[in-house]
């Protein structure tokens, strides 16, 4: 059994003359591997999520690669049962594709657009994560608010950019972890009115973060030998 390859980091594709992705590269994916293209099933291409990070001229090339039949045991080696819970958020955010009340309307949902927390600002993923004044107080107790706060925050996109190349690795890290946080408490307010405070974000995202550096190094016997995981990205619901 061969461990999947990182998507953007090998020439996997069937092309004599270049065999890497020519699709836009996001930072935030660049571990993802080849396996978080599959179906729920792994038996075929995901088309929704090729369509969402692919041009025409990779996805035409990964359609023509066979993915091979595996055992579930197989399927387990390649996606560890806590998989990319972060990764799979950031892509949302990266995306700007989550479900804030702005995003909602623009989908034609009748509901108010304005922050539940702070009511005063329009409820775009930019103001959950970066600017509502939840936010900006948990980013500046975290000391990463120099960074968070250093270029454009006017869309996610444009802070995860930033950040994932002028950051070092455990500060994006952190920072992804953050917004993950913040998002999980945005929820727990919009849908149960609960009141998570900054500490209770800070030690939700540093649990993650212990449950991130044991998915990165759980050692699984496969056959006679060990081997380490790897998180993977997998896509949106
Ligand atoms: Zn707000």
């Amino acid at each position: 059994m061969v461990r999947a390859p990182k998507f953007w980091q090998v020439p996997w594709l069937p092309c004599a003359n270049n065999g890497y992705l020519t699709s836009e590269k996001y930072p935030e994916l660049a571990d993802v591997t080849v396996d978080s293209l599959f179906d729920a099933e792994g038996r075929n291409w995901d088309g929704k999520v090729l369509n969402d990070l692919c041009n025409e001229r990779d996805k035409t090339l990964i359609y023509q690669v066979p993915i091979p039949m595996r055992s579930k045991n197989d399927s387990c080696y390649w996606l560890p049962e806590n998989k990319g819970k972060v990764s799979n958020f950031l892509w949302r955010v990266a995306r700007d594709v989550l479900p804030t009340a702005v995003g909602l309307i623009t989908k034609q949902v009748a509901i108010p657009a304005t922050c539940t927390w702070c009511h005063t600002y329009a409820e775009d993923a930019a103001h959950i994560l970066f600017k509502c004044c939840f936010a900006q107080e948990l980013w500046e107790s975290t000391g990463l608010g120099n960074i968070v706060f250093a270029g454009s925050v006017d869309t996610t996109t444009e802070v995860l950019k930033w950040v994932f190349t002028t950051a070092r690795t455990d500060q994006c890290a952190l920072v992804g972890l953050f917004c993950w946080g913040l998002w999980s408490r945005r929820n727990k307010w919009v849908w149960k009115r609960i009141n998570m405070s900054i500490f209770g974000v800070k030690t939700v995202a540093l649990n993650m973060l212990a449950d991130w550096n044991q998915a990165q190094t759980i050692a699984v016997k496969s056959s006679d030998k060990t081997i380490t995981r790897n998180s993977s990205w997998c896509k949106p619901p």
